[in-house]
């Protein structure tokens, strides 16, 4: 089974040759003797292709020091592989059939490693497989150390994450086509998906269409519920583009004027507090600061209980990555650090409000890398 869209393109080797010698030092650096990059963002990020497969085990094995990567991948999948420079990365291919040991192809690799990190998305029956062939290793995870390299973007995977924010602001700029009473959010998220699609994303990868009281659950999906005049609606959509940076922007829509009297009102703080937050950015600010930007106008305004998750995330190859803008984190944010700040406010029963925008860190703030309005976009219906 595959996830990879139809048509992709990664970086130049050069660049993946780097990100892979970044890796070795980073493992060094958290006195790891190897990472083993199970398919997905990590392995995309590390050479150009996610890869994907289950219960027949593949992973990138990266040491700390000179050893070559080696790619442990099994012999029926190698063509998905074949796009990858392993050559100019001076990665070895290690091909398994049905029937050999790969773990013990791993442990051959790495002798008697004392430390081991896998994958965060690793599968649980590779990690317990590869925790008894290399039974003197301790376990870690892979994520914390690539952390660091993934959520410093460089320029080329800034202006990927600026096209995938533009496509998804032409779709919001097209909302009025779709979104209107007497249509259920199913349809209009029908319509909102191919659009995605139509704008320049592989594919939709979520569509939140929350009407009326659906709109005070923050991740509701879109439901069978006909839009109603005076229904405040959350729109968040996203997707990946083909270098495989994602989009991810929500804005808050009301067909005709809101029905519930405290939304203007509230939908007022939300912008201040989500202004407040991009104006916290920059380097040195820690995420939590950030955080507490937006939350500390929200709950200044005693809507505090009305805002229940974290002002953002960090964004790139996943929707959902390092850095988290959220209480407790006391990361210094630095140039090429991108991440989302979304506040919202929900009113359970009733009405819900979001805000989000993908911003990145610069030399001395951040930019907000969608452009659309900020102000409840009112349609007629
Ligand atoms: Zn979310
Ligand atoms: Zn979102
Ligand atoms: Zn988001």
């Amino acid at each position: 089974m595959s996830r990879r869209p139809l048509h992709t393109s990664s970086p130049p080797a050069a660049s993946l040759r780097a990100r892979l010698d970044r890796a070795r030092v980073a493992a060094a650096d958290a006195n790891t003797d190897a990472l083993l990059i199970a398919p997905g963002s990590d392995l995309r990020y590390l050479i150009g292709q996610a890869g994907g497969s289950f219960e027949r085990l593949t992973t990138l094995v990266v040491q700390a020091g000179d050893a070559p990567a080696r790619l442990v991948v099994p012999k029926l999948e190698t063509p998905g592989y074949a796009g990858v420079p392993t050559g100019e990365l001076g990665i070895e291919v290690v091909p398994w059939v049905d029937g050999d040991d790969p773990y013990r192809l791993v442990a051959d690799c790495l002798g008697t490693p004392g430390r081991v990190a896998v994958s965060d998305t690793m599968a649980a029956l590779h990690v317990l497989a590869l925790r008894a062939a290399l039974a003197g290793a301790e376990q870690t995870l892979a994520g914390p150390v690539l952390r660091e390299l993934r959520m410093r973007k460089d320029a080329t995977e800034i202006a990927a994450l600026r096209r995938a924010a533009e496509a998804i602001d032409r779709v919001h700029a097209r909302m009025g086509e779709w979104l209107r009473a007497g249509r259920t959010e199913a349809e209009v998220g029908t319509d909102i998906a191919a659009a995605i699609v139509e704008e320049g994303h592989t594919q939709a990868d979520f569509v939140i269409v929350g009407s009326g009281p659906n709109g005070a659950s923050p991740h509701h999906d879109v439901s069978d519920r006909v839009i109603e005049q005076g229904d405040v609606v959350v729109v968040d959509i996203g997707g990946p583009i083909a270098e495989g940076y994602n989009s991810d922007s929500t804005r808050t829509y009301s067909i005709g004027q809101p029905r519930e009297r405290d939304v203007i009102e509230s939908y007022a703080v939300l912008q201040r507090a989500q202004h407040a937050a991009v104006e916290a950015a920059c380097p040195g600010a820690t995420a939590q600061e950030v955080d507490a930007a937006a939350r500390d106008i929200i709950a200044a305004a005693g809507l505090g209980e009305f805002f229940i998750h974290r002002t953002g995330h960090g964004i790139g190859l996943d929707v959902h990555e390092e850095p988290y803008i959220v209480g407790g984190n006391d990361l210094p944010l630095e140039p090429g650090i991108a991440f989302s700040v979304e506040p919202g406010i929900y009113q359970p029963g009733r009405w819900g409000a979001r805000i989000e925008d993908i911003v990145v860190v610069t030399s001395d703030g951040a930019e907000s890398l969608n452009t659309r309005p900020h102000e409840l976009v009112v349609l007629d219906s």
